[in-house]
């Protein structure tokens, strides 16, 4: 920064009022805004793209994580409710893998074709009855009171403009809305280091029949690569076949700034070098692979993800802070909203530290309520990767799954908070597991 200048006072018009208003539509997004509609309460989500998905098609994953279980050796798919509309949607697309396993048989994930997840979310939402604003970057809050949102300020196309609402659902991932509230945060490890993140691709031409399993092949390759001196970003690459195996993504990058540390995801200028940086290293993985990999001769990029792939930023301490203990001990809790599977996977600096749920141990853990709760506003849910985690628990329950699980909860949540004229942390937990479980919801898990 250069310093300040000041700006006149001006008066912003409000574009709306909702009961619930929802930044982001990501997983958590899609589920808190789409849950909330359903019980008829008007509702809106905001969006800074022109399509839903989050990270799940802005950056690219086109898999989902986190749905499934080890179940002491049985696999099964423990994230239901607006998660499995999702899936039945894709599937009605022609968009859906059947789940694959990884590490040998440890757990399954699910890869999911992206522009059918534009779409079936699109469908998901209107058929709701949710409104959806794209185009529409929220830039701060105006509060009624130290502990009251009364309006999201966004910028746009058609300029500055405010939506009032009763309830609002922070899904920006960021964690934007409640920091702008000020409600409390943290970011990183402690020591200011956050997960790496990563830019995503897609190789098109691959020769499947010649390629293979080469997703057991490739880091292999690599090791040998580097013994004769080549470096890559980072180890513990994962590359994929789509649903039509011509066609494979990529996961193999990390981008780290100049001094080591990871990009920040809410660092403007740390993301303008992370965007450079993540296309150069795909290009570089993308040369090795096309010269090294049999069955990828002829293949090519058919995409870069729109952007990079920030997996951590802010996290909202909440009325509870999931931690490490709780994903591979399979906490239980008595206000679980849901469950997930996914173990911790840690982006660490040039590698993947995978720590998974403790042998005999049932594979999923619990998520509770009051992760979603975020203390000192009143009015404000935060879901998704920016809840109230520890930096090892965001690590595990980041991933799709349990953020399917988290918007749903605090969008059914909003209503009985509206109904109850309560805050979200006075919500009668026991009426809203009831709500959850006419929803679909697998709320404990058996
Ligand atoms: C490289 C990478 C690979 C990953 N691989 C997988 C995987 O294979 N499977 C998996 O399940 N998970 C994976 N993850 C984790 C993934 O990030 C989460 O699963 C999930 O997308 C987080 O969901 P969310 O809804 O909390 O936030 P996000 O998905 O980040 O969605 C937040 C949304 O809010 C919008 N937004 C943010 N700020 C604003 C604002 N100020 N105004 C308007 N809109 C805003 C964003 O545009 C975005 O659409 C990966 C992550 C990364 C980075």
């Amino acid at each position: 920064m250069t310093g300040f200048i000041e700006e006149k006072a001006r008066n912003t018009p409000v574009h709306g009022e909702y009961e619930v208003v929802v930044l982001g539509g990501g997983p958590a997004g899609i589920a808190a805004a789409c849950a909330a509609a359903r019980t008829g309460r008007s509702t809106i989500l905001l969006e800074r793209y022109g399509f839903l998905g989050g990270a799940g098609t802005a950056a690219g994953l086109s898999n989902f994580c986190g749905l499934h279980a080890n179940v002491r050796g049985e696999h099964r798919q423990v994230v239901r409710g607006i998660a499995s509309e999702i899936l039945e949607r894709l599937r009605a697309l022609g968009g859906l893998n059947e789940p694959h396993l990884i590490f040998g048989n440890r757990i399954q994930a699910q890869a999911y074709d992206i522009s059918a997840y534009k779409i079936a979310a699109d469908e998901l939402l209107s058929a709701a009855g949710a409104k959806i604003l794209f185009h529409a970057l929220g830039v701060g809050a105006v509060m009624d009171s130290e502990q009251r949102i009364d309006a999201l300020v966004f910028e746009s196309k058609s300029g500055r403009r405010a939506l009032r609402g009763r309830i609002f659902v922070d899904a920006s991932g960021d964690g934007d809305l409640a920091a702008w509230a000020g409600a409390r945060y943290e970011i990183g490890d402690g020591n200011g280091n956050m997960l790496y993140p990563s830019t995503m691709f897609r190789i098109n031409g691959v020769n499947a029949e010649v390629a293979g399993r080469a997703w057991e092949t490739v880091a292999g390759l690599m090791e040998e690569a580097e013994r004769k001196g080549r470096r890559f970003p980072r180890k513990g690459i994962i590359v994929r076949p789509q649903k039509n195996p011509i066609e494979w993504r990529a996961n193999v990058t990390q981008v780290r700034n100049p001094d080591g540390t990871a990009v920040s995801g809410v660092d403007a200028e740390q993301m303008s070098y992370g965007e450079i940086e993540g296309r150069r290293q795909c290009k570089e993985v993308f040369e090795f692979l096309r010269d090294s990999a049999p069955g990828f001769e002829r293949s090519y990029i058919v995409e870069i993800a729109p952007q990079l792939g920030i997996r951590e930023t802010r996290r909202v301490l909440g009325e509870y802070v999931l931690a490490e203990e709780d994903i591979l001990g399979c906490a239980d809790f008595d206000d679980t909203i849901g469950v997930q599977g996914w173990p911790v996977e840690q982006h660490a600096e040039g590698r993947v530290d995978w720590r998974w749920q403790r042998t005999g141990a049932r594979g999923y853990n619990q998520l509770p309520y009051r992760m979603i709760v975020p203390k000192g506003i009143e009015n404000l849910f935060v879901a998704g990767r920016c809840a109230s985690m520890t930096h090892d628990g965001q690590s595990s329950a980041r991933v799709s799954g349990p953020c399917f699980v988290m918007g749903e909860a605090a969008g059914i949540a909003a209503d009985l908070a509206l109904r109850a004229a309560c805050a979200p942390k006075e919500v009668d937990v026991r009426a809203l597991q009831a709500r959850l479980r006419s929803a679909g919801v697998n709320v404990t898990g058996e």
